[in-house]
């Protein structure tokens, strides 16, 4: 089927109780019929009802929407994307491995890489994920993970999906990639052969900007030791965020469809105007793997980055300026949101740290939201004078 009757019908049909909106089952716990029933319930995978940190009766119609969209046997949901992330990374590895992973990642991904990781033992290569071979080249007899991150914060660099999963299976390494920036909707990592694909559902997913969620899409031989780590570590999603998450999933394919061409009409936009000096974008021909975006991406997102023409002073003004945009981090949603990024990390980069991470005093970070496209180029014409 389509992903646009997938996400209405991927998750069974009516609850037992035949409404169309699915109770919220506020129970941290459920009871069972003897202690035979309850030795049963405890043993299996992801519980629908036995306690709430296992599972959830709306975990589970969640993650099967989300498991078809991604095409992977299995997904299961979390209470952010970083508690996704975590959990999938301290399922498979142990003290004395080796990871393989991209210099720019999340921030949050990239800390576990940076600092946590090597305090348990753990070794991180870190590559430029525009070049395969950097991969190849930072393997070692212990890698047992390489992670990818695909379009990539804050300049929707690319990672080639097909060609790092070829590496890795060649090597018998198991490979995981955050498809947060794309969206099951513009790409498909399992389909080349990635084997867990992570989101923050805070994102596109959610869509409302209400909730943080988080989920891990894999094989139901692989969830066998996530779920055993999930129950420790505890990352869960309540049955709130979960009903608001189901909510946001029914129309995925409707708000991508306009995220993505109004994304794309405003890097046009943008492209054009004097006072800007360069625009990131994996849909324009001048992203400079654009060949790359287009054979594995079928839409390419929210974000979008650019250059003002004036210094860091200037291009604070200019974020100013903008009244539709909303001046605020994160990125997915139905508001168009907006980010002076080097105002954003002035706390916690220092300027060598921000050079690494791409960061520029003039860039400014965009996620395009569903407003009415023309509306939207009218206000950025409007705030551009201030240049
Ligand atoms: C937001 C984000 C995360 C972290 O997700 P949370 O839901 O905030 O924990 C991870 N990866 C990417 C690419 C993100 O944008």
């Amino acid at each position: 089927m389509h992903t646009d009757t997938l996400v209405i019908h991927a998750d069974g049909h009516l609850a037992e109780d035949s409404s169309l909106s699915p109770p919220i089952y506020y129970s941290a716990t459920f009871s069972a019929q003897n202690a035979e029933e309850f030795a049963e319930i405890a043993g299996t995978e992801q519980p629908a009802r036995y306690y709430t940190r296992y599972g959830n009766p709306l975990h589970k119609r969640a993650a099967e929407i989300i498991a078809a969209l991604e095409g992977t046997e299995v997904a299961f949901v979390t209470g952010s994307g970083m508690g996704a992330i975590s959990t999938a990374i301290f399922s498979l590895i142990q003290a004395g491995d080796h990871i393989v992973a991209q210099t720019q990642h999340y921030m949050g991904t990239s800390k576990l890489f940076s600092d946590m990781l090597p305090r348990f033992g753990v070794d991180v290569t870190l590559v430029d994920q525009t070049d395969t071979s950097a991969f190849e080249a930072a393997i070692q007899p212990n890698t047992k993970l390489i992670m990818v991150e695909t379009p990539v914060n804050p300049t929707l660099q690319l990672t080639d999906l097909e060609a790092v999963s070829k590496l890795a299976k060649s090597r018998n390494i198991l490979t995981m990639a955050d498809n947060t920036f794309a969206s099951p909707i513009n790409q498909r990592p399992h389909d080349l052969g990635i084997d867990m694909v992570v989101h923050s559902a805070t994102k596109y997913m959610g869509g409302h900007h209400d909730i943080t969620a988080g989920v891990i899409c894999t094989s139901s031989e692989l969830m066998k030791a996530i779920w055993e780590t999930h129950i420790t570590l505890g990352s869960v999603l309540s049955p709130m965020d979960t009903w608001l998450l189901l909510r946001g999933l029914r129309t995925l394919t409707l708000r991508m469809e306009r995220i993505n061409h109004n994304a794309m009409a405003l890097a046009e936009f943008l492209e054009q105007q004097p006072q800007i000096e360069s625009v990131y974008y994996p849909g324009l021909p001048s992203h400079p793997q654009h060949a790359l975006a287009q054979k594995q991406m079928t839409g390419y997102g929210a974000v979008i980055a650019f250059l003002t023409k004036g210094d860091y002073q200037a291009t604070e003004r200019f974020v100013a300026a903008l009244k539709l945009p909303i001046n605020a981090v994160s990125l997915g949603g139905l508001d168009t949101l907006v980010v002076h990024t080097a105002a954003m990390w002035a706390g916690t980069l220092n300027e060598a740290q921000m050079k690494v991470a791409n960061i520029q005093p003039n860039m400014v970070r965009c996620s395009v939201g569903v407003e009415h496209i023309e509306d939207l180029k009218a206000d950025i014409l409007t705030a551009l004078k201030v240049l």
